[in-house]
């Protein structure tokens, strides 16, 4: 909740006269409601805090609620106050709310008063964008190969063992992505009866080398590459990526399982990405693996999901990554 009031330029006497005189009018029409509008399109990077301001006359006694359109319906997301004059200028802040979705709608509603009018404001579209992550801790940093992790052998400190069945010896991941796999393995066994099992999460960088050169030898660079990455060009060295299957299901034949297609359909819902989406190679650079699922938080997990967008480098408008810089090829 944010109401910020902020003292309009009018006089103290002036405001004691406007106030007197609409008690002395109250048993009239009440008087109308002017709102001088706000900007009513915006390109916002998604998850900032940003202020824009109406000024509402008359002022004193009001309320203001800022409103979203969600499913045809206004929905109040926040009740400002605005009672410091006859008329204030009004800091309407508006953030988080339309991380999650690529567009969104917003009016302030003036409800009527025994002395004021009921107005509304012109619809507000908020155009969000997102901005890829440089850092490696953070949830929305863009690797892939282009975009090499900085430093090439970074690895996180905050390592947790995830509370669902594991495989193998590369059984660790980032807190946040280890309590979300936690729940998504919770929802699944839910909705299908069957659990999730950890292939493989965390990753050195030596151990990426070692692997990527091993499947180099077995298939060539030029193959290797598409199934792949690089050392210091690898999801699973953030500690945010994890490989998953069913039990008894070699993780290559997940997505054809009904939990793969479930967990296709849900991952977003906690805060996954099914990151390498079966025909976006050209995007990606990565043949489709539906059983690698990056965390990358709930919001730009649903910003994905409600604006149709199916790879990171689309969200990010980053352009598409399919091979590695000429330099390194
Ligand atoms: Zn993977």
């Amino acid at each position: 909740m944010f109401a910020r009031r902020v003292l309009a330029f009018v006089a103290v006497a002036t405001v004691l006269l406007a106030s007197g005189t609409m008690v002395a009018h109250a048993d009239h029409a009440p008087s109308p409601t002017s709102v001088v509008s706000w900007r009513e399109h915006d390109r916002q990077r998604a998850g900032t805090v940003w202020t824009d301001l109406v000024t509402v006359t008359p002022a004193l006694g009001r309320t203001a609620e800022l409103q979203e359109l969600v499913d045809g319906r206004w929905v109040t997301r926040s009740t400002l106050t605005v009672d410091d004059g006859y008329s204030a200028p009004l800091g309407v802040r508006l953030t988080h709310h339309w991380t999650a979705r690529p567009v969104t709608w917003w009016r302030l509603h003036l409800p009527a008063t025994a002395t004021a009018a009921e107005a509304t404001t012109a619809v507000k579209r908020v155009e969000a964008y997102w901005e890829p992550g440089d850092d490696p801790a953070s949830p929305q940093v863009l690797v892939n190969k282009e975009r090499p992790l900085e430093p090439l052998d970074w690895a996180p400190r905050d390592l947790v063992r995830p509370d669902v069945a594991t495989l193998g010896r590369h059984d660790l991941l980032r807190p946040v992505a280890a309590e979300a796999l936690e729940r998504l393995d919770a929802a699944a066994h839910a909705a299908t009866g069957e659990r999730l099992v950890l292939v493989s999460g965390f990753r050195p960088h030596e151990y990426q080398d070692a692997l990527h050169a091993r499947y180099v030898r077995g298939h060539g660079r030029a193959e290797a590459d598409t199934f792949s990455a690089r050392a210091g060009h690898s999801e699973h060295q953030t500690g945010l990526a994890a490989d998953v299957t069913r039990e008894g299901v070699p993780f290559t034949d997940f997505g054809t399982t009904s939990l793969g297609r479930w967990v296709a359909d849900h991952a977003w819902e906690h805060g996954f990405v099914v990151r390498y989406p079966e025909g976006a190679e050209a995007l990606t650079g990565y043949r489709a693996e539906p059983w690698h699922l990056r965390f990358v938080g709930e919001d730009l997990a649903a910003y994905l999901h409600h604006g149709g967008i199916s790879t990171l480098e689309e969200a990010f408008g980053t352009g598409p990554a399919p091979t590695y810089p000429p330099a390194e090829r």
